[in-house]
């Protein structure tokens, strides 16, 4: 298992490899969104020599906000646009697992119809990424809308498409993660980390929400050992670092190496 940490996308992205490289993280969640991960506002390049020079690996992150369900087509096309140029961004970089997001469009359109305009975007997407190499992965953002029948049929009519399992987001609408875990398991290819009070998407420190971490942890790990970001949102690092040691003894046991 390796564990990793996304670069806040306001902030210098060169800095924020540094830190996560000096805290001890595997790899960086690689958020290229505004404004400091803009299309065009960064050198491909540098960042590369970078996560290098830190000996980092690396995964994937498009704008969570990209509109890929709208109703309104012109808005879902320009979308996966968007997110071909960063796919293009990320191939340069040598080719990896990329997150793109579920999006559905407002109450007037049926989730059937939500479903329909996504799987219009993401088959483009998928198409454009299988000539590269690039590993597809959908990140349900925890909307009323991101149930597992949802998912299910997102999953079933985008063959290639993998599963992103963000543990906050399917902590909310009295939902069960570990649920989720077990059903996609298959497809599971990246998971983000991340507490909240069930209700709220908050991004907290492991711990400080209502998820149960001793159980969920000894369910994911008898059957995954890939790649796990925390995902906690703090001015404060030491609560990421917390996280960090939390994950990794539920993980590991009292035994493991800092
Ligand atoms: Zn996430």
């Amino acid at each position: 298992m390796k564990v990793g940490f996304p670069n806040n996308p306001r902030k210098e992205i060169t800095d924020e490899i540094k830190w996560i490289a000096d805290n001890g993280f595997n790899f960086i969640d690689l958020f290229l969104e505004p404004d400091k991960g803009e299309l065009g506002k960064f050198n491909v390049k540098e960042i590369k020599k970078h996560i290098d020079y830190y000996g980092l690996d690396w995964v994937g992150h498009t704008p969570w906000y990209l509109p890929i369900g709208s109703a309104v087509k012109k808005l879902r096309v320009c979308a996966v646009e968007i997110i071909k140029e960063y796919l293009e961004a990320f191939m340069e970089m040598g080719g990896n697992h990329v997150a793109i997001h579920s999006n559905w469009p407002t109450s007037l359109f049926s989730e059937d119809e939500g479903l329909k305009f996504q799987t219009e975007s993401i088959q483009s997407i998928l198409d454009f990424a299988s000539e590269t190499g690039v590993k597809i992965m959908l990140e349900p953002i925890g909307t009323v809308h991101d149930h597992a029948d949802n998912l299910d049929k997102l999953l079933e009519l985008n063959e290639g498409l993998y599963f992103l399992a963000d543990i906050g987001h399917l902590n909310i609408y009295g939902r069960e993660p570990v649920e989720y875990l077990r059903r996609y398991k298959n497809k599971l290819l990246h998971v983000h980390l991340h507490d909240n009070n069930g209700v709220d998407d908050l991004h907290l420190p492991i711990g400080s929400g209502n998820i149960d971490w001793d159980y969920l942890i000894s369910v994911l790990k008898s059957f995954y050992d890939g790649t796990i970001t925390l995902e906690v949102f703090t001015n404060d690092k030491e609560y990421v670092l917390y996280s960090k040691e939390q994950l990794l003894e539920k993980w590991y046991g009292n035994n493991f190496k800092k």
